[in-house]
């Protein structure tokens, strides 16, 4: 019973806890932001825009609806495997004392800067080291063939709701969870070491300013119908929802491309940055002809697992080949 009422507790955190992308805050300003860019950007009447945001052809679509149930089923994993998951403070501390090990490392080295600085120095470290990770990650998702069948699963939505940035495998969860403790430890233990313990924040409702920001000026737009667009120019600073949306779309000159989180100077950097087109000639998904199942959970759950285990045995054979090689030619020799 015990567990029924965290898994709730668990589902509702993600909307009233301003830490989580789709608290309730957020969505409303979303809303706010794309009934304004409807109202003046596409001169469309008021009801015109709410009709056009609350689409019923998107939100009961057989993809979305794979989403909200992904989302459910994801919580419930999540929950039972956290406890399991090196914790973010083990991390800390251990990179702290490793710190120490290092001659050319002084502890308390900068505790004389004045602690304001020491305070947007450290807001603008965590918010930037998480962002690269983010984006180094996502690109190790696409890039690599054992990581792209669990990555599939975001990319096999053909709509995007906010919802969708739930829509995912569940060992994606996992290596993005320990991303997060990763890159976290590392900002705390490192600025603790060099700067003392006036270490902090700049927070709004506990969070990260550049976090809030990003939030509150539509993140949740980037998994929506909305294609808002920026100016070119802000295009190689910040990711734009209809940059991402571009990285949703199913055409080949759209591949690999968009794969930043917040900032979009990564992809202008590794040349993966393309900038937004508009949204409705975009068509989302991947491209396997296998649409149907791309709705299914077993196949979205249990897919990526045969997929990866089909990589790695052919990979074994391969290096099973080129170890017997000599042995085999021999072999042959003998027997001529
Ligand atoms: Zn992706
Ligand atoms: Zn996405």
């Amino acid at each position: 019973m015990e567990i029924f009422f965290d898994y709730l507790s668990n589902i509702s955190d993600q909307f009233i806890d301003p830490k989580k992308r789709i608290f309730f805050i957020y969505i409303l300003i979303s809303i706010l932001i794309a009934s304004l860019w409807f109202i003046f950007i596409k001169k469309l009447t008021l009801l015109e825009s709410l009709r056009t945001i609350f689409d019923k052809k998107i939100f009961f679509s057989k993809s979305a609806k794979s989403d909200y149930k992904i989302f459910f089923i994801n919580q419930l994993i999540m929950m039972l495997t956290s406890p399991f998951l090196v914790a973010q403070l083990t991390i800390a501390t251990a990179l702290y004392y490793y710190f120490h090990t290092l001659d050319w490392l002084n502890s308390g080295m900068f505790n004389q800067l004045p602690v304001n600085y020491v305070i947007l120095l450290f807001t603008v470290f965590q918010f930037v080291l998480d962002d690269f990770s983010k984006f180094i990650i996502h690109r190790w998702m696409h890039k690599w063939p054992i990581l792209w069948p669990l990555h599939k699963v975001h990319h096999s939505a053909s709509v995007l709701t906010p919802m969708t940035v739930f829509r995912t495998h569940p060992i994606e969860g996992i290596i993005f969870s320990l991303r997060s403790s990763f890159t976290q430890a590392i900002s705390i233990s490192s600025f603790i070491f060099l700067f003392g313990s006036s270490v902090d924040l700049y927070t709004i409702l506990g969070v990260n300013i550049f976090v809030f920001l990003f939030n509150i000026f539509g993140s949740n737009l980037r998994h929506s119908h909305i294609g808002i667009r920026y100016w070119r120019w802000l295009e190689h600073i910040l990711i734009s929802p209809a940059q991402h949306q571009l990285h949703h779309s199913i055409a080949v000159k759209h591949y690999d491309k968009n794969f930043g989180s917040t900032l979009a100077i990564w992809d202008w950097i590794f040349g993966s940055l393309h900038h937004s087109v508009e949204f409705e000639t975009l068509k989302l998904g991947i491209n396997n002809n296998k649409y149907e199942k791309n709705y299914d959970l077993k196949y979205l759950y249990f897919q990526p697992i045969n997929e990866i285990n089909d990589y790695i045995v052919s990979k074994l054979k391969k290096v099973k080949n080129i170890i017997m090689k000599p042995f085999l030619k021999g072999k042959y020799l003998n027997e001529s």
